[in-house]
């Protein structure tokens, strides 16, 4: 019989999107959703964005671009990377790809051998762990939980470190827990790394701009830290283009020469249109990027207040990017109407289809007590939602 290669088997589907299609097929079945489950911006695309798009149709950037993208956006991320995170790097140091996904999976493909070990913060994005997988390395999970911000400690990562370790993924602002490191973890954890001679580290950046205690810090800021680390950021989030797959890494040459070297066989260079688009919304005016980064702090607010008015959930406060991640294992054990929660997952479908609002369970991030909310959506869904959840809650005995 057919069957598919050992490697998809091994491979788990992406839990975000999988609830999301779920939210979507409910809703053309005529059932009311609220999709708090993907988590991607609300807002359309700025308009000099889609203008700058448009010319470029009209330019007939219509052909293949270089592999790492077109110079003219390579520049414009090195004069961002100066900008704003105060990092010197050459537009050979740079490429850009089909999204920040693209740009995980090129550098964990380009680094990781098998048998390798990458050391993986739990909660993690999903895709982290497939990731590491596909390329036939070992995920190490290090478990930072509710009661320790979702931060691992500088001790947690010394103890996990082996001479099989390549590799460590660091996503701040994080997804799914929306905590962020500040400049002296980071430190602490760079001086780890620094340790450690044959370790990086792949700084998944991509949330920079949503945070709400200040300005975003780099790992690759720290003496002797660029070399070993892949920035990886792009304009899904912050400038709400996540359908236009553009996604960039900064990275030592060496390592960006092997990610192209992989892209062109296996992609090519991202969409020319999108590339222009990209460059646009790096170089002409930011104010969209504060005023949707304000509407995402009034949410997180919103969102965090309602949380906690809900009896039974555990809430932090979340320091960035647009995820409230809950505990909700005080639901464990509790039944409704044919309905047994003893999950994460269980507790994710039973909001989606008692109470039709559509979360993530934390088992998918590596956390099997808490769910996500991604509150990337109007205040009215926010109210409703959470007025949702907090009656389909009350329910369970
Ligand atoms: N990293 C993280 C942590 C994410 O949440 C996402 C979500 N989309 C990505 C990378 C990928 O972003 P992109 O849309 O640019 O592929
Ligand atoms: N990163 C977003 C999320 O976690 C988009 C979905 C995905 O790419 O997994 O919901």
């Amino acid at each position: 019989m057919a069957q598919l290669s050992d490697r998809l088997n091994r491979l788990s589907p992406s839990a975000t999107l999988a609830m999301s299609q779920k939210s979507s097929e409910m809703k053309a079945q005529g059932i009311d959703v609220i999709n708090l489950s993907v988590g991607e911006p609300d807002f359309p695309t700025p308009d000099n964005i889609k203008a700058a798009a448009k010319k470029a149709v009209d330019e007939n950037y219509s052909k293949y671009s270089p592999v790492p993208g077109y110079a003219e956006l390579r520049r414009a991320i090195v004069a961002k990377l100066k900008r704003e995170n105060q990092l010197e790097y050459t537009v050979d140091e740079v490429m850009t790809s089909n999204g920040a996904k693209q740009c995980v999976c090129n550098a964990v493909m380009a680094l990781v051998n098998s048998g390798d070990e990458v050391i993986i913060p739990a909660p993690y994005w999903v895709s982290y762990p497939q990731m590491v997988k596909l390329a036939g390395g070992n995920p190490i999970y290090v478990n930072a939980g509710f009661e320790q911000n979702f931060k691992m400690t500088p001790e947690q990562l010394e103890a996990a470190i082996t001479p099989k370790t390549k590799l460590l993924i660091l996503c701040s602002p994080s997804n799914p827990t929306g905590s962020v490191y500040s400049k002296a973890e980071l430190k602490a954890l760079a001086e780890v790394i620094k340790r450690h001679e044959n370790l990086f580290v792949l700084a998944d950046e991509i949330y920079e701009h949503i945070i709400y205690i200040g300005n975003h810090e780099s790992i690759a800021q720290f003496e002797g830290m660029k070399e070993r680390t892949i920035i990886v950021n792009g304009v899904s989030k912050a400038y709400a283009m996540t359908g236009w797959r553009i996604g960039f890494m900064a990275a030592p040459e060496w390592i960006v020469k092997g990610c192209n070297k992989l892209q062109g066989q296996y992609t090519s260079g991202a969409c020319s249109v999108s590339q222009k688009a990209a460059e646009a919304a790096y170089t002409l005016d930011q104010g969209c990027v504060e005023d949707m980064r304000l509407a995402f702090e009034r949410r997180r607010n919103l969102t965090v207040k309602l949380a906690k008015d809900i009896p039974g959930l555990e809430v932090n406060v979340p320091e960035g990017a647009f995820y409230l991640f809950p505990k909700c294992s005080s639901f464990f054990g509790k039944r409704f109407d044919g309905y047994a929660i003893n999950n994460a997952s269980d507790f994710a479908m039973y909001l989606l289809e008692v109470g039709h609002v559509a979360t993530v369970g934390g088992d998918a991030f590596g956390d099997p007590e808490c769910f996500r909310i991604s509150y990337a959506t109007s205040d009215d869904n926010i109210r409703e939602a959470m007025k949702r959840i907090k009656e389909a809650l009350a329910q369970l005995r």
